[in-house]
């Protein structure tokens, strides 16, 4: 844990430009021990797992310039993490752009050394595989439940011959591993065609709680964040946002886009909503800056991230005043 009396700051924007300085996350300083914060800002430049459109490993890099956009307090909330929290770009994961499981491998021990100090993590993919390596750090004492923000389930057994790990089957494998209960799995915004009818048997079937996109238009965010806290309930929770959950309209940029989705503000609603829950960590994946020239893409990712880290600083908040 960290100091509570010298918190890291952004850099001030008064003295030099949003557009000047080295950019890293939220424009917070760049340190590598976790023990100094409460929440690390982790980059996961690493796109294997990805069976269509490549290139959100390029996603860290692209939100650290967009969140230079990023002020210092939620303008509905009024939470200002940096006040509550110590909270510092822990910089990138060294991944393997080659062998899978050895970045697997790599991201885990990452993960693990960041929970082992007491932060808290919120990463930024990558691609949705991303999320499993880091599960396997997060849920070292059990699974935990899980709020997924996805057009896609990401609940196929494998692609190609029996490839096991690939964007598309992270939550079966982590449902396998015992890294996430499915009864206290909601998943939010579920669409497009399938490879199969029976291809949301395996989300269906063990329990998970699926919010499929026509559902999610009929009930509304207000009703979906009551059903999200009635699913997850008080116990530790993970927070993963695929941005191909919002509409492609908002988000080009991203490998595997499906029309039809929620807009920006409806995210940020129920990201929002988060507020209350035991979050113990997050993650915005699947930004692809090659698809999107003009920055759009990255900057909702970085929105998204800072009103994750909201969440996640006031959860911390609470838990220290406890
Ligand atoms: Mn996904
Ligand atoms: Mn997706």
């Amino acid at each position: 844990m960290s100091d509570d009396t010298k918190k890291f700051s952004p850099i001030d924007a008064s003295v030099m430009p949003r557009f000047g300085g080295m950019p890293t996350f939220m424009r917070l300083p760049h340190v590598t021990d976790p023990a100094l914060v409460d929440i690390a800002l982790i980059g996961v430049p690493w796109d294997a797992g990805t069976t269509n459109r490549a290139g959100a490993r390029h996603g860290p890099r692209e939100i650290r310039n967009q969140s230079s956009f990023m002020r210092a307090v939620h303008h509905v909330s009024r939470i200002a993490p940096y006040e509550l929290c110590n909270v510092a770009d822990l910089g990138d994961v060294e991944v393997n752009p080659f062998d899978i499981p050895d970045a697997m491998d790599k991201i885990t021990a990452f993960f693990r050394d960041v929970i082992d100090a007491g932060a808290v993590p919120l990463a930024v993919g990558g691609d949705h595989l991303c999320t499993l390596p880091i599960l396997r750090a997060v849920a070292k004492d059990g699974p935990v439940g899980l709020i997924h923000f996805d057009a896609h389930s990401d609940t196929n057994d494998s692609y190609f011959g029996g490839n096991k790990y690939t964007h598309g089957t992270p939550f079966r494998r982590a449902v396998e591993e015992g890294l996430i209960d499915p009864l206290r799995v909601i998943q939010i915004g579920i669409r497009g065609s399938i490879y199969g009818a029976d291809d949301m048997a395996f989300a269906e079937e063990t329990g998970m709680r699926v919010i499929y996109i026509e559902e999610f238009f009929e009930i509304g965010s207000e009703n979906v964040i009551k059903e999200i806290h009635r699913v997850i309930g008080d116990a530790p929770a993970y927070v993963t946002f695929d941005v191909d959950g919002i509409d492609p309209a908002f988000t080009p940029g991203t490998g595997t886009p499906e029309i039809g989705g929620y807009n920006t503000y409806d995210a940020q609603m129920m990201l929002r909503g988060l507020q209350g829950l035991n979050l113990v960590g997050g993650d915005v994946v699947e930004v692809a800056p090659p698809f999107d020239p003009s920055g759009t893409t990255a900057l909702v990712g970085a929105t998204l991230m800072f009103e994750i880290l909201c969440v996640l600083a006031d959860a911390h908040a609470r838990a220290a005043k406890r």
